[in-house]
């Protein structure tokens, strides 16, 4: 069955029915919210941050602090880690998305009959650069500010496991507040056109629509409730960078259209784009208490058991009409 992939598809609300293709079926969502693709995530990540440290913190830290002032430090440091970590994500994604390179990974495809295409990577790329320059480097700077009004540390005393898993509990409790509320409320009929519409363009998501929306929502929902744990929990402006990594990483993993083999499921959010009313946050606690969860599978089984009651219906019908005649 092949469709029609032009900009127009893009609108279109994917009919639910049509979860085959020539790519395959349809993967079903994952009911575990901790699979091991999360879990193996924070584990490279955590351990080269560490790992680092460990063998190369030293002699690099202290050239950075002899050399540079802190200012430049702190808005440079966290400019080339966003900067660096978007871009190297979605320069592979593109290749996978735009060549169908590796041609293998097209199975893991989420909502195969949507191809991205040349049209949508040029649509989304001068918003997503407004959004890093315009939005993202004053945001820096009103970090900067709020980081030495709590006093993080950037000295020598570098951060230990112990830190990072004490604050990554603040970390993890202040995203998932500030993206469910915040994206929640740009749901709200009164902001959804003006504002969060623009992000819902895109129904099946490429990785550089992570941060393509409104500069309003790019700073409530995306920048503030992740910047906002290290500076509530005076985190080492190390584990800031080590933080601003792995978001990113999973905001665009969200929007990346593909379940990859071990990374972290990004159905829950691709089902929200495909279905808008479904998974507003990223952890999926607040969803589960607000029960706003969601996902295909669960959908699909309602459908299977809507059916069958109808063809139960029907056939008792018949049955008693036989039973008059
Ligand atoms: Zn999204
Ligand atoms: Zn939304």
């Amino acid at each position: 069955m092949a469709a029609a992939i032009d900009s127009k598809s893009l609108l279109e609300h994917q009919d639910p029915d049509q979860v085959e293709d020539e790519w395959g079926p349809a993967i079903n969502h994952n009911p575990s919210p901790f699979a091991i693709g999360d879990v193996l995530l924070y584990t490279v990540f955590v351990g080269s941050f560490f790992g680092g440290l460990h063998f190369y913190g030293e002699r690099f830290w202290s050239y950075i602090l002899a050399t540079y002032p802190k200012p430049a430090i702190i808005l440079g440091g966290t400019f080339i880690v966003s900067e660096v970590g978007f871009w190297f994500w979605v320069s592979l994604l593109a290749i996978l998305d735009l060549y169908q390179f590796p041609k293998s990974f097209w199975r893991y495809k989420i909502q195969p009959l949507k191809v991205p295409t040349r049209e949508w990577y040029e649509r989304a790329l001068w918003v997503v650069l407004q959004n890093q320059f315009l939005v993202g480097v004053p945001t820096g700077f009103l970090m900067y500010y709020l980081m030495e009004w709590r006093g993080n540390p950037i000295g020598m005393e570098f951060p230990t496991i112990y830190d990072l898993a004490k604050e990554s509990i603040g970390f993890l409790v202040i995203e998932e507040l500030g993206f469910y509320y915040g994206h929640r409320l740009f749901h709200h009929p009164r902001l959804y056109k003006r504002f969060h519409k623009q992000h819902h363009l895109y129904t099946a998501p490429i990785g550089i629509a992570a941060i393509y929306c409104h500069p309003l929502e790019h700073f409530m929902c995306n920048l503030a409730p992740l910047l906002l744990g290290p500076i509530v929990m005076k985190s080492h402006v190390l584990t800031l960078w080590l933080w601003i990594t792995i978001g990113q990483t999973n905001a665009i993993n969200s929007h990346c259209g593909f379940q990859l083999p071990l990374f972290p499921s990004p159905l829950a959010h691709d089902y929200h784009h495909e279905r808008f009313n479904v998974n507003y946050g990223p952890v999926g606690v607040l969803d589960w208490l607000h029960n706003t969860a969601g996902s295909r599978a669960v959908a699909e089984e309602k459908k299977r058991l809507r059916d069958a009651e109808a063809k139960k219906a029907k056939m008792e019908t018949e049955k008693g009409q036989q039973v008059k005649n």
